[in-house]
This record gives structure tokens, C-alpha cells and sequence, in this order.
């Protein structure tokens, strides 16, 4: 039985070592079969040297490097690609996921378990602005995708069925942490502690958060688009009264001062119907990024024993290669 880990890393060159060995002796001692594959998502530090350095003195360990930066999300799936072990365990490379946790979701997973969820305790040390808009996202995001989604997080433990349901979906804006629980499966929980990150910056900014709040509830609910029909419904309640008064004033004789309520009007209506067009036109983009189909990301580079598991996008670029 094979475990792999797979460990996002995005300018973490200071992390990879320590991270490695850490995991590697923690799962000797608990004589865990693993396997661990870094993904470094387009990295301008040396963080893929720091990988291969890793993969030539532990054969465990394997590693791809993006063509460029690609995102968290690209870089799970990648992973996944890549993993051969039976269960994966998707875990942050910064050590903020508790490497401790990780026999513990081995162990519930030998039981039965399917998807063993780790599951926040506590936020860790974070920035006020960051702990607000991460708990604004958090509650839109659960009202919109209908889950819990404030304790939840990347970290966690994934069957080789559920690996293989999420590689075959075709979709190209993924959300992983609530696709696992879209698919299903029976489900396990484990609670952990954010610890603090050792070296380097967490790489999410405000900016950055909202476009990964808006990207994912629009990839995961069409909610907004029924909202759009909402505002369409209001305004029309709105003119049908201002219709009735319109009319009756004007057959009472007193219809001159209507030019503040035209104004109103107007800029009620404008804003409404550009709000609209603002969402449908997202969506329509949605649609339009996964119509072109491109892949999710693209590998330029391997390290470690390539031969163990490429995945389809990995394959398609080294026959390129070849040619
Ligand atoms: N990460 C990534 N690509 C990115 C941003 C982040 O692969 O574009 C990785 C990063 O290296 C880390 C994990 O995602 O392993 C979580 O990122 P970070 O620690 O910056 O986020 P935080 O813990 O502050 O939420
Ligand atoms: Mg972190």
C-alpha cells in the first residue's frame, strides 16, 4: 500500500528540505510505504533545484516544475497526475498542515475511509484583513456551494477512486477542495492546528483572494446568473408602481416634476442591467476558457524517477519532445 503525498510549492526553496525530511522520517517511523511529489507551480526562485536535490538523495522523492506560475489549484491536480500511491494525501508545503495529521488519515483510511477531510481548528496566526476576507469568502462560498467550506481545506487525504473521478473530470477551472466533497465517498474527519509558517511569505494577497473567491463560486454555482433574474424581477415591481403614479399624476394634471424620479430612474435601471452583463459576461468567459480546452497546466520540467507515473498532459509533452 503506497502513500503519496503531493505538495504544492510556489517560491519555497527554503521550505523544500526541511519539508522533505520531515515527512520522509516521519513516515519511515510510522513505516508508511510513500511517495512524495513536489509541484513546483512556475517558481523564480530555486525551488525545483531544491527538488531535484531532494529526489537524488531520497528516490521517493519526484517533482515537476511548471512552465510557469499556474496556480495552487493546477498544481494539486498535477500532483494527483503524477501520485501512484493508493491513497493521496494533498498537504501544503510550507509544514502549516500538521505532518502529524498524516498517520493519523492513513490509519482512518486503512479502516475504510474514503476522503479523510482535515478539518481547521484554528485559523493560525493571520493578518486581520486576511482572517475577514477569508471568512467573507468562506460564507459565500458555503451559501453558494451549500457547505460548510470555513473549516475546510486542502489538506487531506484522498482514495485512489476519488484521485481517479477528479483526473477524469474535463472541466478546467477546478476548485479541489469542494470537488472531493462534490464526488462523495464516505468521509472521515480530522481535526488540526494552522501552525505558523517557518520560512518564507504566504503568497496571497487581497487581490488575489478575491479573484480566487469570484473565479471559484462562479466554477462551482450559477446562482449569480438566478440573481441577475432577481434584480430583473425587482426593477419591473418598482416600474410598474412608478407606472400607476406616473399615470395618475398625469390625469390629476400635476405630471411636470418628474425629472428626479427620471434620474433615479435611469441610474437604478443602468446599474442594474451592467451588473447583469457584468455576470453573465463572466460566466460566458467561464464558458469560453473551457471551450478552448487548453490544459490545465503545462510540466517543463521532471524530477526524480519520471518513469513511475506521468500523467496524460506530461505524456503529450514529452512525445512532443521526442519528435
Ligand atoms: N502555492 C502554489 N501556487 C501559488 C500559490 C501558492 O503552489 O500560486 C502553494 C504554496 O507554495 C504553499 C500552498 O500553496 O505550499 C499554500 O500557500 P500559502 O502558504 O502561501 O498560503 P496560506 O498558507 O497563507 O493560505
Ligand atoms: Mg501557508
Amino acid at each position: 500500500m503506497l502513500l503519496s503525498i503531493v505538495l504544492p510549492a510556489y517560491n519555497e526553496e527554503q521550505n523544500i528540505p526541511n519539508t522533505a525530511k520531515v515527512l520522509a522520517g516521519l513516515l519511515e517511523e510510522n513505516s508508511i510505504d510513500y511517495e512524495l511529489v513536489f509541484i513546483s507551480d512556475g517558481s523564480r526562485d530555486a525551488t525545483f533545484e531544491q527538488i531535484q536535490r531532494a529526489a537524488g538523495e531520497n528516490p521517493r522523492i519526484r517533482g515537476a516544475e511548471f512552465s510557469r506560475n499556474f496556480g495552487k489549484e493546477a498544481a494539486i491536480f498535477a500532483g494527483l497526475g503524477l501520485a501512484a500511491g493508493d491513497a493521496v494525501v494533498v498537504m501544503d508545503c510550507d509544514l502549516q498542515h500538521p505532518p502529524e495529521v498524516v498517520p493519523e488519515m492513513w490509519k482512518l483510511w486503512r479502516s475504510g475511509a474514503e476522503v479523510v477531510e482535515g478539518i481547521k481548528e484554528s485559523r493560525g496566526k493571520e493578518s486581520l484583513a486576511h482572517k475577514l476576507s477569508a471568512g467573507l469568502f468562506y460564507r459565500i462560498m458555503s451559501k453558494l456551494i451549500k457547505m460548510d467550506m470555513n473549516a475546510s481545506s486542502d489538506f487531506k487525504l484522498l482514495d485512489r477512486k476519488v484521485v481517479d473521478v477528479l483526473l477524469s473530470l474535463p472541466e478546467r477551472n477546478t476548485f479541489f477542495r469542494a470537488l472531493s466533497f462534490w464526488a462523495g465517498f464516505r468521509r472521515e474527519y480530522v481535526s488540526y492546528e494552522v501552525r505558523e509558517r517557518q520560512f518564507g511569505e504566504s503568497k496571497w494577497s487581497a487581490l488575489s483572494l478575491m479573484k480566487y473567491a469570484v473565479t471559484n463560486a462562479t466554477s462551482f454555482s450559477t446562482l449569480p446568473l438566478q440573481l441577475v433574474t432577481v434584480m430583473g424581477a425587482v426593477s419591473i415591481l418598482f416600474s410598474i408602481v412608478l407606472f400607476i403614479q406616473t399615470f395618475v399624476k398625469y390625469l390629476s394634471g400635476t405630471a411636470v416634476e418628474g425629472f428626479t424620479t427620471v434620474i433615479l430612474l435611469i441610474l437604478v435601471i443602468g446599474g442594474f442591467l451592467m451588473l447583469s452583463l457584468g455576470i453573465i459576461g463572466h460566466y460566458i468567459a467561464r464558458i469560453y476558457e473551457e471551450v478552448k480546452g487548453r490544459p490545465k497546466y503545462i510540466i517543463s520540467r521532471m524530477a526524480g524517477d519520471v518513469g513511475r507515473k506521468k500523467d496524460k498532459e506530461c505524456e503529450t509533452r514529452m512525445e512532443v519532445d521526442a519528435e
